[in-house]
């Protein structure tokens, strides 16, 4: 089985988008590139998860938001998943802080919850996470800074940048090759 890092979006690999639907509002933060290709070359699977909205009025949400899913995908030589629920406030399965898109993502791909990670950026991330099975979640604060104290507790580190939140995912598994 293999393991993965998830990481959900805003908060973590970008700060939140007030119109969702203009692909030039969205700004990676400058740590990302260099730390999605050192978790590759960790052994991590990258999987990105995330909300997106219905495209209304002439608005194309879904097509901003894939187009930054490739962005995502031409920063870094490593291999990258994506998981996306579109269907915003259907009713439907998928949608975070549901679990649907992570346990969907660990059957198909076969991954080892208990060797996984997730860098949350928001509490629904960290919610979907652990209703799927996943203890290792670090809490990114860049962008979010009222995690609620429930929140924290759920949580293995909570850390201010994205950098830092891989430097934590690099020492648990130090720790786990020196036992
Ligand atoms: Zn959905």
């Amino acid at each position: 089985m293999g393991r993965a890092v998830f990481m959900g979006r805003p908060g973590v690999l970008y700060p939140k988008v007030k119109r969702e639907e203009d692909f030039e509002e969205y700004k990676f933060f400058d740590d990302v590139p260099e730390n999605l290709t050192l978790l590759g070359n960790m052994g991590f699977s990258l999987v990105i998860i995330g909300n997106s909205k219905n495209d209304v009025d002439g608005a194309s949400y879904r097509g901003a938001f894939d187009r930054v899913t490739e962005g995502i995908r031409f920063m870094t030589p490593s291999s990258m998943i994506a998981r996306t629920c579109y269907h915003d406030k259907e009713g439907c399965e998928c949608r975070l802080p549901k679990p649907k898109l992570f346990l969907d993502a660990i059957e198909e791909f076969e991954f080892d919850v208990e060797e996984s990670f997730m860098i949350a950026g928001y509490p629904a991330d960290l919610n979907a996470a652990r209703k799927a099975g996943i203890k290792n979640i670090v809490i990114v604060t860049t962008d979010n800074k009222k995690w609620s104290k429930t929140a924290e507790g759920f949580a293995i580190a909570k850390v201010s940048s994205f950098s830092k939140a891989i430097g934590t995912i690099q020492e648990m598994m130090l720790l786990a090759a020196a036992l």
